[in-house]
């Protein structure tokens, strides 16, 4: 593997000395600047996979190097880590919102320096599955196995502390008590596709949202009707349920978006609407030169294989944005005779799924918001049949039906 180089700015003779030692020790190579007046150019010749900002310096600051950064002609995607001797939160905040993937307090040991350096250059995703099931929950014997929650996907990457979720179906709900387990405050970022009925419902039973000192930014499309704080707050309204959301304990916020890139927690994320009744997006999570892609309720054009005209238009839109992914969940929830009959409803069949896989060059795709009706048996039948399509096409592809409790790690 080649020597990864990373950048360091820092105006402390001390510490550039220190951050040498440690990470050359470690095999990586260094370059090291005092302020920030040549990083510009630095970074353009030396490429390196990850800089090390000081807040503190005279001339330009850290923070403002960092923006500077992100936002130029031709940003820089890899971690930044930005350090301060001063513990204000408020520091933290900021530096993650100009683009920092994440914050290292002063004094630091070498472990400490090392493993932050480690997790991020490994860009690990991880994805665990906590609602695969679409429409509403199942508690029958015959879904057991795949599992009867609704939507929720939680995700979690190298080097960041903050976790994302996909959706807050009712699997939502075993994910907050998996949090239990978890030391000290948690920050998360809950992003929605869209606030149908089975992709919210887990939300008012979520448990670290009760806990004051959590931070959670609650993340959706932004609707016509309503904004978001309506809309989730709702459901939650005496009539349908006993707590109201102003209830919750934890720091709320509310981010409204739309198609286009988003940066949560130093991560970047790019969206795309899906062809699905009301407003709804597609998510795609890019860390290092890995990519996740949550496409769920979304049904891809009728005749997208062969016609030209809206369905090429749409077909081309969704095959750039999906092109290449480490990871592809998407809407699997028909066979394909159940989908001509159910046009319109939002939904894709697993053949579409698998071939639009295919077709974008996906390296793993999963089957996702299974029917109510489709039993344990009916999926593995499902899985089988597109195993054996993914065979006799000579692809390489992965392809699975998702399951509650898996582990995906890209
Ligand atoms: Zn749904
Ligand atoms: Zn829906």
């Amino acid at each position: 593997m080649a020597t990864e180089t990373i950048l360091l700015v820092d105006d402390d003779p001390f510490i550039r000395q220190l951050c040498r030692d440690i990470l050359e020790s470690a095999g990586y190579k260094t370059v090291i600047l005092a302020d920030g007046s040549n990083l510009h150019a630095t970074v353009a010749a030396a490429a390196p996979s990850l800089i090390l900002l000081d807040i503190m310096m005279p001339g330009i600051d850290g923070l403002t190097l960092c923006r500077q950064l992100r936002t130029g002609l031709r940003p820089f995607r890899g971690p930044i880590i930005v350090f301060s001797a001063k513990h204000y939160r408020a520091d933290k905040q900021l530096a993650i919102e100009v683009g920092a993937n994440a914050f290292l307090e002063k004094p630091f040991g070498p472990d400490r320096l090392l493993s932050l350096v480690r997790d991020f250059l490994a860009r690990k995703i991880s994805v665990r599955f906590w609602g695969v099931r679409g429409s509403i929950a199942t508690a029958s014997r015959d879904t057991v196995g795949y599992g009867g929650n609704t939507p929720c996907v939680e995700v979690r990457v190298s080097g960041v502390d903050d976790i994302f979720i996909w959706d807050g179906g009712t699997g939502l709900r075993e994910l907050g008590r998996s949090l239990r387990l978890l030391g000290g405050n948690i920050k998360g970022y809950l992003c929605f596709s869209h606030f149908h009925w089975d992709h919210i419902q887990g939300l008012p039973f979520f448990e670290p949202a009760y806990i004051a000192g959590n931070d959670f930014t609650l993340v959706g499309p932004a609707q016509p009707t309503a904004d978001l704080l309506q809309i989730l707050s709702g459901q939650m309204a005496s009539v349908y349920f006993p707590v109201g959301l102003e209830q919750f304990g934890a720091a709320l916020s509310f981010q409204e978006i739309g198609e286009g890139i988003v940066t949560l927690g130093g991560v970047h994320f790019d969206t795309l609407s899906s062809l699905h009744p009301g407003r709804a997006l597609i998510y795609r999570l890019s860390h290092g030169d890995k990519r996740v892609i949550y496409a769920t309720d979304n049904e891809l054009p009728k005749d997208w294989k062969t016609t030209g005209g809206a369905a090429a238009h749409e077909l081309d839109r969704f095959l750039r944005f999906f092109q290449g992914a480490d990871l592809l969940i998407h809407d699997a929830q028909y066979t394909p005779e159940e989908l001509e009959r159910k046009r319109g409803w939002g939904h894709s069949s697993w053949l579409d799924a698998l071939d639009i896989a295919i077709a974008a060059g996906i390296k793993n795709v999963q089957f996702f918001h299974h029917d109510p009706d489709h039993s344990d048996n009916f999926l593995d039948e499902i899985r089988e049949s597109a195993q054996q399509r993914v065979a006799a096409s000579g692809g390489t592809i992965t392809c699975g039906v998702a399951r509650e409790g898996d582990l995906l790690v890209i």
